[in-house]
């Protein structure tokens, strides 16, 4: 076995810093990655953005050898791969996507025991050609784990069951001592035990994490007439990449098209597009080419954009598992996103009649059970989305999990709505559906209670009824969510023969003999805007985060990476806020890893400093706590904002004596600024402070006499040559030195 050359940490913490820029472990990942460091079997149950991936990726570089991912989908791998060489991590992939010659050249990698970690499909990894690959892997360099990502791809229970995944076990037969790491985010119980079951996982350390996903925003909003327009404001206001989702392929097409009339940025998304179509729309979401995504649900499941910061239900979803997956693909980062889910009846129509068309094609019967199934499941999306309780405690009940409600980030919790005495209404209603002898749907009887003139009405001489009119004080809208209410609290019954037929019932009767108080609550008329005004403080930072957003996908395409690879929004954030003018206050933002800073902290630096003189905001003067960047290179002299500064202007152009003017100091320091400047290695124009001939003559003589004083080379070249000449060369022949060293 080689034995790893990973350097040494004293704490698990340093480790996490150095790789990943964070400062500390999000809940549960710790004592995950000390139960992987002691060989420990493991199943991690994580909610999407939980931080399942540094869960095996942090032992990987810790442990020897090499560790196997197994990761069912391509394009997914790709973007982690480049995402942890990002980081300065060695990591590949192996998937049919390459050609032999790379699969030859990072097999050989891999055997050189320089990779730690491989993504491969687990079609490849069981085929017969790649196991033994995989016997001299573990010869040569060790197996250090397998991590199965996705594991719920291991039961039928779960949503997206693959066979493939099922002989993944004989792993386990192939080599008894490696241990085995199953992730997911599906949270139920019967998945979860199947997975245990199906991996033959052995006395498994396991994690469950809650499945309270903190930072987004849940709100259910009333789909009336005129929610486009509604639609349209809040894409407009809400900053960032968002998701919407469509129940049909035509919808999607419709409403990308309505939103590309408005000058929004938006693709769609269905199983309808061509795969290439598919993938680049998808592609250019994720680099962020394309600001919203219209899609039906077959659009999300393994794309990795952490900074989603929308999702918008436009239709219903099927069932409130789906709801929590779909929605949760909004702010994997953790930064504050939305859910919202627009709430129409005449979706739950749609529904029921789908569910409805739920027949056994051979016999033409019904499936009984599917049918009672999705009913169930229909009926759960529309308790949450009706419920005046904290949504959060309504989806985490659903997976079984307890919460005392009161989260402060849904709409019930911020804005609860008191239910109101609708008692009155409640008894014109019900005796409405008396006087029309129970014949008829709940649109009819809205028409005479607020005292229609159409053709039904008169034809069946509804209009001479003494309930006809008595509803003008309603619109039609609040009188249906009346209706709604009193079936769902069982106090009316409807038929489900398709047609609808409201009918009375004991509770009815109660009611109309003012019996029993019924209570509605109503939902808001306008939504309030939220962060309607934000302070002054906060706008600057707003800015400074727009224009960083810029400066990252600017490197991003240059790179040819999606803008998240470079950094998280979370730590763009931070910058904005915090705006760090040092490589050493830039090293302490969380995302900055080691590679990073060196990478991109002078660009990001500069950007900010620039943002600062623009708008005016005082430079802070950090020389005094800067300190030697041991990390980011060894020996070179400490840097801070002042430095950058002249650097700027440098760049821009100027020359030093103008650089002194603007900066109102004295020529002697601007010179002392590009000496530091060029012995870190920052990228000063010296051709244009020294003529190349006069570089040549003056390196010469520092060869001659040495680099460590000026005066000797002073005199050795004479007077024709300035001190401040041979200060600068003498920075880039230092700066070299050191490099080499
Ligand atoms: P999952 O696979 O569970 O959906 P990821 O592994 O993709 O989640 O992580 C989600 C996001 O959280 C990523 O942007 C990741 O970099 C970030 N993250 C993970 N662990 C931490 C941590 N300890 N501190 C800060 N951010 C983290
Ligand atoms: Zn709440």
């Amino acid at each position: 076995m080689i034995a790893s050359t990973t350097p040494s940490f004293e704490t698990l913490e340093q480790a996490l810093k150095h790789y990943f820029g964070y400062d500390e472990f999000r809940p549960g990942q710790r004592a995950v990655v000390e139960a992987a460091i002691a060989q420990r079997d493991l199943m991690v149950i994580m909610p999407t953005g939980g931080g399942k991936s540094l869960c095996y990726q942090l032992p990987a570089l810790l442990k020897a050898g090499l560790t196997i991912v197994v990761s069912p989908l391509i394009a997914l791998m790709q973007d982690q791969v480049q995402a942890l060489q990002d980081n300065g991590v060695e990591a590949t992939f192996l998937n049919s996507s390459l050609g032999l010659a790379d699969t030859r050249q990072r097999e050989a990698a891999i055997l050189a025991g320089s990779i730690k970690l491989l993504y491969v499909a687990p079609e490849r990894l069981l085929s017969e050609s790649f196991l033994p690959f995989l016997d001299q892997v573990h010869q040569q360099v060790g197996i250090a784990g397998f991590a199965i990502d996705e594991a719920h791809c291991v039961s039928e229970w779960g949503h997206d069951f693959r066979p493939e995944y099922r002989q993944l076990r004989s792993l386990r037969q192939r080599y008894p001592q490696v241990p085995m790491m199953a992730l997911t985010a599906t949270a139920t119980q019967r998945v979860q035990d199947d997975i245990l079951h199906q991996l033959d996982l052995r006395d498994p350390f396991v994690h469950v994490a809650s499945f309270n996903r903190t930072n987004l925003y849940y709100e259910v909003r009333p789909k009336q007439k005129g929610a486009y327009s509604e639609l349209l404001n809040l894409v407009r206001q809400t900053p960032g990449s968002g998701i919407i989702y469509c129940l049909s392929r035509k919808k999607v097409d419709e409403l990308t098209f309505r939103l590309q009339q408005d000058g929004i940025s938006v693709l769609p998304y269905h199983a309808g597009l061509s795969d290439k179509e598919r993938s680049e729309n998808q592609t250019r979401f994720i680099r962020d080419d394309v600001r919203l995504m219209v899609a039906t649900i077959a659009f999300g499941m393994g794309i990795n954009k952490p900074d989603v910061r929308f999702v918008i239900h436009y239709d219903l979803p099927r069932n409130l598992e789906s709801y929590y997956q779909e929605s949760g693909r909004a702010g994997r980062d953790g930064e504050p996103s939305s859910c919202i889910l627009f709430f129409s009846y005449a979706d739950i129509k749609t529904i029921d009649y789908l569910i409805a068309q739920k027949i056994n094609p051979q016999t033409g019967e019904p499936l009984e059970d599917e049918q009672r199934i999705a009913r169930q499941q229909l009926r759960q999306v529309i308790d949450y989305a009706e419920g005046t309780d904290c949504r959060r405690k309504i989806q985490l009940a659903y997976f079984g999990e307890s919460f005392a409600g009161g989260c402060n980030n849904c709409d019930n919790c911020l804005r609860p709505r008191p239910a109101e005495d609708w008692t009155i209404e409640a008894m014109k209603f019900l005796s409405c559906v008396a006087r029309t002898k129970e014949r008829f749907g709940m649109g009819h009887i809205i028409d005479v209670l607020r005292g229609s003139r159409n053709q039904k009405v008169l034809q069946h001489r509804h209009d001479e009824l003494s309930t006809y009119g008595i509803g003008k004080d309603h619109s039609a809208e609040a009188w249906k969510i009346l209706g709604r209410s009193l079936l769902h609290q069982g106090l009316l019954d409807e038929t489900t023969d398709g047609y609808s037929i409201l009918k009375l019932n004991a509770q009815s009767w109660e009611v109309m003999r003012k019996q029993r108080p019924v209570f509605v609550t109503m939902p808001d008329r306008k939504p309030e805007a939220r962060d309607a005004t934000l302070p002054q403080r906060r706008e600057e930072a707003e800015r400074l985060f727009d224009r960083l957003r810029g400066l990252r996908k600017r490197i991003a395409d240059e790179q040819n990476v999606p803008p998240y690879v470079v950094f998280a929004d979370s730590s763009l954030r931070l910058m904005a806020q915090s705006m760090p003018q040092t490589l050493e206050e830039f090293g302490q933002i969380s995302g900055v890893g080691s590679r990073k800073l060196e990478q991109y902290g002078d660009r990001f630096i500069m950007e900010i400093i620039s943002f600062c003189q623009e708008r005016g905001i005082p430079l802070r003067n950090a020389a005094s706590s800067a300190k030697p960047q041991d990390d980011a290179s060894p020996g070179a002299p400490s840097l801070s904002s002042t430095h950058f500064y002249t650097l700027d202007l440098h760049l821009q152009g100027l020359s030093p004596e103008e650089i002194a003017e603007k900066r109102s100091s004295a020529l002697r320091t601007v010179y002392d600024h590009l000496e530091k400047l060029i012995e870190a290695g920052r990228d000063v124009d010296l051709d244009a402070l020294v003529p190349p001939e006069r570089q040549a003559v003056i390196e010469a003589a520092i060869a001659q006499v040495g680099a460590f004083a000026l005066k000797p080379i002073r005199e050795h070249l004479g007077e024709a040559y300035s001190y401040e000449e041979i200060r600068l060369v003498r920075a880039r022949w230092r700066s070299q030195s050191t490099a080499i060293d």
